[in-house]
Parts: structure tokens; sequence; C-alpha cells
């Protein structure tokens, strides 16, 4: 049955329900208001479809809910809620109504099971209206853990908090001139015209500020892990001075051989980073002069920049933004 069928009006769930009585097809009722679907109504309606042959969900109208719930409820519109019940298989039909308790609509199905929730136990206001129609109460079982405010709690704590968002630099050739080769002497270190005062602009937002280096050179015995931080210290001091913050550097030190994950384009120091500072890598921006840059952005999910010369046709993962240096890049990222 496709879903748009599954949802009944009164009128029709009366003759729905006719027919099924004279085949002695049980009918069961589950009612609820169904405002942001979850694990524990699958299950409470799934428990609900067992009891019998046919379940019907009366739904409390967008009205029925703003009786009970005040003016600013549902979240999920009625349609929205009717169509979503309508594409479970455990739901057989759908129907609205408009009033603060299901009695009235109970009173026109006559189910032979009614299914409620323990909180009333078999003293539930529904009890009644349904004995007198020849049916029974089914108190379904309750999934511990899983409701719609505990749902509404967590999205309010998470979205309460400022999300954290990092602009990922590349090294060599993004912050400073990558000549002569593999530049690891502070005489050798020379800044890119216009980094500083960009760096500066991006300092004064809340973005954090992390360096991803791959150092292929210490590995190859070029020089050594202590001469990377050596100039690290030196670049950081020079950036002190500018006012520049520099929040983290994650380095990686090995060769293709090594096959370790923190290696780009692979996307274990973006992981790291991710982790240690809690970031939104989606909010977050990477900016580099090579395809390994772009290509570990693209996978981690960053916003990438690539800067320098025309970016190559022939490769799969483009970047996002092409500008020719890193202040253009900083621009692109503070107008976002
Ligand atoms: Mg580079
Ligand atoms: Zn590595």
């Amino acid at each position: 049955m496709s879903t748009q069928t599954k949802i009944k009006t009164q009128k029709e769930i009366i003759q729905i329900c006719r027919r099924f009585k004279k085949r002695k097809k049980t009918v069961v009722t589950y009612n609820g208001s169904f405002d942001i679907l979850h694990l524990g109504h699958i299950k409470s309606l799934e428990e609900a479809k067992v009891q019998g042959d046919v379940l019907i969900v009366p739904l409390n109208s967008d009205k029925s809910v703003r009786i009970y719930k005040g003016p600013n409820h549902p979240i999920i519109s009625e349609g929205e809620r009717a169509q979503t019940l309508a594409v479970l298989n455990c739901v057989d039909y759908v129907v609205l109504f408009d009033e603060i308790n299901p009695k009235e609509i109970l009173n026109k199905i006559k189910p032979d099971i009614h299914c409620h929730g323990a909180d009333w136990g078999k003293d539930c206001v529904e009890r009644e209206v349904v004995e007198q129609n020849g049916g029974q109460i089914h108190i379904l079982k309750t999934v511990p853990g899983l409701s719609t405010s505990a749902l509404v709690k967590k999205i309010i704590s998470i979205y309460a908090k400022p999300e954290v968002r990092a602009v990922f630099l590349d090294r060599d050739g993004t912050i400073n001139i990558n000549e002569p080769e593999y530049p690891h002497k502070k005489e050798d270190f020379k800044f890119i015209p216009g980094v500083l005062p960009a760096l500066r602009k991006l300092s004064k937002t809340d973005y954090k500020i992390i360096i991803v280096t791959n150092q292929l050179g210490v590995g190859r015995g070029y020089f050594t892990e202590k001469d990377l931080q050596e100039i690290h210290r030196y670049m950081l001091s020079q950036f002190k001075k500018s006012g520049i913050r520099i929040d983290r550097i994650y380095y990686c030190i090995h060769t293709e051989r090594d096959n370790c994950s923190c290696r780009k384009p692979k996307t274990g120091m973006t992981e790291s980073a991710a982790k240690d500072f809690g970031l939104n890598l989606s909010k977050s921006w990477i900016v580099g002069d090579s395809p390994k840059d772009i290509q570990m952005g693209r996978e981690a999910n960053l916003k990438t920049i690539f800067v320098g010369k025309r970016f190559p046709d022939d490769l799969k993962f483009r970047p996002h933004y092409s500008v020719k240096n890193l202040a253009e890049a900083v621009k692109v990222i503070l107008k976002k």
C-alpha cells in the first residue's frame, strides 16, 4: 500500500473498520502525536501491531497538540507526521483527530485492542469507551531512555554551545617560500609576502588556526625532528611579534614507506586536531598549495582553498576555491 493511501479521513476509517470486523480481523489502535519520531515510538508501534491484524494510528492533529502542549507545538506538522508514520511497515492506517483525548475517535473505530503506554496502566481515560465497545486495553512496554523530550534536550545542549571551527594551513608554499627544497634553516625561512597581515586578521576571529605540514625531509634524513621543532619555534616567535595566534602545529615526519595515517593526503592530522579542539570540520577550512592538501580537505569534509598557480585540470578532487595566495584565501574565509 502506498503511504498516501494509508492516511484516511475519519469517515473512511469507519468504513474500513466495518469491513475488517465482518472478516473477523482484530483491529488494534495506538494513538499519539508522534512529534519527532524516534526508536521508542517505533518499538511501541511494532508491539502494538503484533497484538492483532490491523494497526490504526489515531494521530493528534496540530489543533489537538496545541490544546495540550501549548501554541508553539507541534514541532512537525500533522501532514508530515502522518506521512512519516505511514512509511512504517507496522502501521496500516493513520487517521487525524482534533480533541484533547482520543475517546471520540475510539468510539467510532471500536478497536478490539487499544494500546497504551505504561504511565497510567489500565487506568487510562480511554479504558471505559474501549471496553464498552467490547475491546480491551493492552499496556505497552516502555523503552528506557528513548523519548522526544530527551532528544530535544540533547539537541538544545548541542546547539547552545558555540561551534568550534578551524582554518588549517599548509606550511611550505603556503606560509613560507618553499625554497630551497625542504626549508629547515632560519636563514632560509622566508614568509610569503602578505602572509603576516592576513594571519593577523585571521587571529582576531574565533577560528582556531592550525598548521598541518608534511615534513618528508625528516623521514628522508635531510634534517632531524629537532631541527624541525627549532624552525617551528622560530616561525612561532615571528608570528607572535606580528600579533598572530597559531593554536597548534601538527606535522608528519614519515615517508610513504612508513604507511602512516598522518601524511597528507591522509586525514590523520586533521582528525587529531578535530579531537583535540572539538572541531566541526564541515565548517572548517584548509588552505594549501598542493593537490594533497585539497584531497585531504575534501576527504575530511573541509572547505578547501587552493593557493598558487592554476589547479591541475586532470585531478579528481577539485578545490572549492582557487586563489593566488594566503592573503586572498583569508579574504574568502572572512567573507563567509
Ligand atoms: Mg605546501
Ligand atoms: Zn605521518
